[in-house]
């Protein structure tokens, strides 16, 4: 059996709204993410993480926003698209990790929600996915509150 690792990163600015989605929890909040999609921070990164980890793409690439089908698009339906397609090419997540950076909202109580929401879309144990919540001590665009950027890497074997 082979191991490869994957890494994803993503960002998203807030704008006046009434929650975020995160791993596909929506978490109350004064503000939403801005995105093309619904910007799903989490998912988009861990789905980075599993297309690189398997070597085949990118979201991006995958799910062009010049593309109208991929406007406002449920991003936990897109991270399930890029599993067929790691699954195609021989490879399956086993395990994952997330980091979320931002001064709010606070993830922690909704990480058990975050992690089976996620496990599920994956097809793996809810105890192989963690998420975890990180402030930027007041530093920089993150530190200002202007958004929140997501961490995630992923171990894949070959099926
Ligand atoms: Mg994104």
């Amino acid at each position: 059996m082979k191991t490869r690792v994957g890494i994803g990163y993503d960002s998203h600015r807030f704008a006046e709204g009434d929650g975020v989605l995160l791993g596909g929890v929506r978490i109350p909040a004064p503000f939403k993410l801005v995105g093309h999609s619904d910007g799903d921070a989490v998912a988009h990164a861990l789905t980075d993480a599993i297309l690189g980890g398997a070597g085949v793409g990118d979201i991006g690439e995958m799910f062009p926003d010049s593309d109208p089908a991929n406007k406002g698009r449920d991003s936990i339906e897109m991270l399930h698209l890029a599993l067929h397609r790691v699954r195609a090419a021989g490879w399956s997540p086993v395990q994952v990790d997330v980091s979320v950076i931002c001064e709010r909202p606070k993830v922690g109580p909704y990480r058990d929600e975050m992690r089976a929401s996620l496990a599920k879309a994956l097809g793996i144990e809810t105890g192989a996915v963690m998420v975890k919540g990180k402030t930027n001590e007041k530093l920089g665009w993150i530190g200002k509150e202007k958004g929140l950027a997501v961490i995630a890497v992923a171990t894949l074997e070959s099926l």
